[in-house]
């Protein structure tokens, strides 16, 4: 078997800059990314600009910007510089229109003027009798000499290796003659990948599993040039929850969308690498390192792999709580209020550090703090009940956390010492349950079900600030 030249590991990702990079394109830049890593291989990022009406140049900063942040770097390809980068399929029309000439001249290809109409009619009349379309060859023999580039395929069956789905065969008398340029200015898509595939002496070509019934066409397009043909990995596909295949244009796939809700690098990369991939041990939690030795391609399902934002979410929550606080502080200022910067820093982060054990992204900052710096809160007045108790025993509890919070001074204002004196205070208050003096507390202090306790958020507020919110609960149990 052919290889390339230099038998180095060499892979590539081609995205089309045709819209943001989705989270499963980000997959396949991983997979190339560790195997090259692991065996001292070069991986390429090559963007795939031939659709022409499709792409737009404003999405190749942010393919590379998304893949930077992932952590995933390229040893060639934008940026670089150097031969192949910044890498554009436009730009290499003379090298595409060589081999196309070549192909035309071994009469391998052929000019092709079937009107689009009269195609049309033919997979029409093909459909309606129970055949799969396919082009019947009208134009092979008919010397034009222009049109559209077809290339030539007989019957015939095509089996390759998959490193993932292991020996695959295709039957090509299902297909007709496949358009490769619509002319010799413009080629398309399975040509400019094998021109580059063997310009780029890739050896293996990792991608995800729409390709797979591209590789038969484009091993014959390589065994008409004279080229090797690289070794194929096809990644599973990526189900939705019920299963159904994730699309490309459906829900939250680009990858940005995640960035800009807070998900962290290092979680959507342990995320998306088991995505597929079984590491065969219970281990679940990869760092970017750690992957790079322990990844490997003989180990991925060829089974669809389904996207659970649960598992996400809970994998994220690792991450987001293994962070200094200083770190997620940064991290969640996007997320915060512009008021936030009035706020002392040490503040900040004690604000962060009662909601980190129970962020799932970081934009569930603004909503779980949102509280803390709104100037008056407003909540439903039946929040602020623990179980049976009515207006008079809420009011009666607060008035006691008033009168007893006044008495500290601004100095002693810490969680510690508040907890000091309103533990025993609510043991006197009910000595069953503390929750008659601390629920109304903690709702007054918050107007959320669900928070940090009465103490943390009394001393984040400050003295001030608790007891404003103290009496605006006492007066809104009165008037509501
Ligand atoms: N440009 C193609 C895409 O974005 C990928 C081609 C390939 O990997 O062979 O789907």
């Amino acid at each position: 078997m052919k290889k390339n030249k230099s038998e180095k590991i060499r892979v590539r990702f081609a995205p089309s800059p045709t819209g943001a990079l989705h989270i499963g394109g980000a997959r396949s830049a991983l997979f190339n990314y560790l195997f090259a890593k692991q065996n001292n291989g070069e991986f390429i990022l090559r963007i795939e600009d031939t659709d022409r009406e499709r792409s737009e140049l404003k999405w190749v900063p942010e393919i590379i910007d998304e893949l930077k942040w992932l952590g995933i770097e390229w040893n060639e390809g934008p940026d670089i510089g150097g031969p192949f980068g910044p890498y554009k399929q436009s730009q290499k029309t003379d090298v595409y229109k060589k081999y196309l000439e070549i192909l035309l001249l071994e009469k391998k290809a052929y000019y092709c003027n079937c009107s689009a109409e009269e195609l049309e009619a033919k997979r029409q009349d093909q459909q309606s009798r129970g055949l799969a379309p396919k082009y019947d060859g009208k134009c092979r023999d008919k010397n034009h000499t222009e049109g559209v580039i077809r290339f030539i395929i007989h019957a015939q069956k095509i089996k390759f290796h998959d490193l993932i789905r292991k020996d695959v065969e295709f039957d090509m008398g299902l297909l007709g003659d496949v358009v490769i340029a619509k002319n010799l200015e413009q080629a398309l898509y399975h040509f400019v990948v094998v021109v580059d595939d063997f310009e780029m002496q890739i050896s293996h070509v990792i991608r995800a599993e729409e390709h797979l019934s591209n590789t038969p066409r484009q091993i014959l397009l390589q065994e008409a040039l004279g080229f090797y043909t690289p070794i194929y990995a096809h990644l599973p596909l990526m189900l939705n929850a019920d299963r159904s295949k994730m699309a490309k244009r459906s829900g939250d796939v680009a990858l940005s969308d995640y960035h800009m809700k807070g998900y962290l690098p290092e979680a959507i990369v342990n995320f998306i690498v088991l995505l597929g991939w079984n590491p065969g041990t219970e281990k679940e939690i990869f760092s970017l390192a750690e992957l790079v030795k322990e990844f490997s391609l003989e180990k991925v399902q060829k089974s669809g792999a389904v996207f659970n934002t649960q598992r996400l979410d809970f994998i994220n929550g690792l991450y987001i709580r293994e962070k200094s606080v200083e770190a997620l502080t940064k991290l969640c200022l996007p997320y915060l209020p512009e008021a936030a910067g009035e706020w002392p820093e040490k503040t900040v982060h004690k604000i962060i550090a009662s909601c980190q054990s129970r962020l799932k992204k970081l934009s569930d900052i603004t909503d779980m703090t949102e509280f803390f710096f709104a100037e008056k809160l407003s909540f439903d007045k039946k929040m602020l009940a623990w179980k049976e108790m009515g207006d008079l025993d809420i009011r009666e509890a607060l008035l006691l956390c008033d009168t007893s919070l006044k008495e500290l001074g601004a100095s002693k204002w810490n969680a510690e010492e508040l907890e000091k004196i309103l533990v025993p205070l609510a043991e006197k208050f009910n000595t069953k349950n503390k929750g008659y003096l601390l629920w109304p507390l903690r709702v007054a202090l918050s107007g959320r079900e669900a928070s940090a306790g009465p103490f943390e958020l009394a001393d984040i507020l400050g003295k001030e600030k608790t007891l404003q919110r103290i009496q605006d609960a006492i007066h809104y149990g009165k008037t509501k």
